[in-house]
């Protein structure tokens, strides 16, 4: 032994000598029990921290273990690069906004950033004698990795588990996409709760908003049958401030009597609760809010605003005509948008989905037959699974991801699905490749990609190389384990759930092992 440990030297040599043996290669032909890890394909997000490597390396002692006790271990390594966290890193590292480019230049430049980040990612990895067999190695974005997911969406279409649908969807005006309830996190805001007249007839009927700027969007108010104090309204009409038109006074239980007035002004769109009384009540759509987050022109006093100068100018008008009772400053729990941050809507459009609420139960019991380490935190994903409110919305206005296999007839607007066999493909520089049933051979494209999470969802498929060459799905599926980060529990472990359950009946692994964050001194 040389006097002085050069761990430069020494490391470079003992990872040569693991990657021309193959030390920690998979062997299909082996006849040893197989144990397989579904590892996490970290994001192209460029933050690489210590979490990453205290996270890793829990999984890196059970492939160890496992290898030592004689088992044909196979630990591969992805990279989940298509979608939001990319672009939103391109546009911060290029001074760029995806909408300004051409589609075609933006994709080039996600790719190029993709690159640069994951050999960084893999030589740190291989610095670190991570045991993950490189040659197992996927990338989300890759051909394989793209047609298995349009694969993954083609059957649950033919299943009628996907569908497309026109209505209100979580929409961030920031990154100008639909979202999924799973993006959504919390944040705990400054607002002020306004108490406005109403009328009806002659009497005053008060509610309280924090959203006076939708006040163009009210469709009804709404009234809980059970409340004393107003039930008798229930049936009249009244009578809109400001924008002097009579709208409904409806009942639901869901108007809570102990939350503000009591009475409820329902507006399209102020959260949830006025989407879901939209689509129950079969409510109207008086447009508000623009998809870039602004007030639409036709919207009187405010149009061309933004949401804030839209509440001052709203909330100033009220006040100079005496509309307004009282105000109160208070603070509330918003929902924004995990990637960016900021304040999200809910707008009208047509978007596909997954049908996930029908099947809730199904989610519940699964989680029954997989071990959670630690155990508490399934309580976590019961909790989530229990309070989903929505279908899983997978369609994105975005350009980094993996497309949509569709195309729509342009006479009479027939869903032109790819052939299996055309996969991966790119509606917008192909074309389905046979007439419609009407006859006509002209299409639109469907231009939306997919949620990074349709993607990354079904990766025990990626690993197993389901409905390839290869396959290896009869032999590696369920998978013995799952190592993942706790906030990705609704999102990752959840979906993946789904798509398991949804392909192949069974669920994705018998082992889920989740970890917590590196959490640095404040
Ligand atoms: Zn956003
Ligand atoms: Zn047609």
């Amino acid at each position: 032994m040389e006097k002085r440990y050069d761990f430069r030297k020494v490391e470079k040599e003992m990872q040569d000598f693991w990657r021309e043996n193959s030390v920690y290669r998979f062997d299909p032909g082996s006849e040893n029990e197989i144990y397989s890890i579904d590892t996490p394909p970290p994001t192209v997000s460029g933050s690489l921290h210590i979490g990453h490597i205290f996270s890793y390396t829990q999984a890196e002692m059970i492939a160890r273990y496992r290898r030592m006790q004689g088992y044909n271990v196979f630990y591969p390594f992805g990279f989940d690069d298509n979608g939001l966290p990319t672009e939103r890193l391109v546009e911060k590292e290029e001074g760029v906004k995806a909408k300004d480019l051409p589609r075609s230049e933006f994709i080039r430049m996600c790719m190029k950033t993709c690159e640069k980040y994951e050999k960084e990612f893999k030589e740190l990895w291989e610095s670190l004698g991570f045991s993950v067999d490189w040659s197992l190695r996927y990338e989300t974005i890759n051909p394989m990795a793209r047609r298995i997911s349009q694969r993954s969406f083609i059957r649950l279409l033919k299943d009628g588990k996907a569908y497309m649908k026109e209505s209100p969807v979580l929409w961030c005006p920031e990154c100008q996409t639909s979202i999924a309830q799973a993006e959504l996190e919390t944040a705990d805001k400054e607002t002020t709760f306004s108490y406005i007249k109403f009328k009806s007839g002659d009497e005053i009927l008060p509610v309280a908003t924090t959203r006076p700027e939708l006040l163009y969007g009210c469709v009804c108010l709404f009234i809980n049958p059970k409340d004393d104090r107003y039930s008798k309204y229930i049936g009249r009409k009244a009578v809109v401030p400001l924008y002097d038109y009579e709208v409904p006074i409806l009942a639901d239980e869901k108007a809570y009597m102990d939350k503000g007035t009591g009475i409820v002004m329902c507006c399209t769109f102020g959260d949830s609760t006025d989407a879901g009384w939209y689509e129950t009540h079969k409510l109207p759509y008086r447009k508000v809010i623009l998809p870039d987050g602004t007030i639409d022109g036709n919207v009187p006093f405010i149009g061309g605003l933004n949401v804030i100068e839209a509440r001052h100018r709203i909330t100033g008008l009220l006040s100079e005509k005496g509309l307004i009772i009282k105000s109160e400053s208070i603070t509330h729990t918003v929902a924004v948008h995990e990637r960016c941050g900021k304040d999200i809507e809910i707008i009208p459009s047509r978007q596909w989905y997954i049908d996930i609420l029908s099947r809730r139960e199904k989610f519940l019991e699964a989680a029954d037959s997989i071990k959670w380490y630690p155990k508490h935190m399934k309580n976590r994903y019961i909790a989530w699974v229990e309070n989903l409110k929505w279908d899983w919305c997978i369609s994105r206005q975005r350009c980094f991801g993996v497309p949509f296999p569709l195309w729509y007839c342009k006479k009479c607007g027939n869903v032109m699905v790819a052939d299996e066999e055309m996969l991966p493909v790119n509606p917008m520089e192909t074309g389905p490749g046979k007439p419609c049933q009407c006859g006509s051979n002209e299409f639109e494209p469907e231009t939306s990609v997919f949620d990074t999470w349709a993607t990354s969802s079904v990766t025990p498929q990626i690993n197993a190389r389901w409905g390839e060459e290869g396959d290896l799905s009869g032999r590696l599926l369920p998978m013995n384990m799952r190592t993942q980060a706790h906030e990705i529990i609704r999102t990752w472990a959840f979906y993946t759930i789904v798509k398991s359950l949804y392909h192949t009946g069974r669920i994705p692994w018998k082992d889920i092992m989740v970890c917590g964050f590196v959490l640095a001194k404040r």
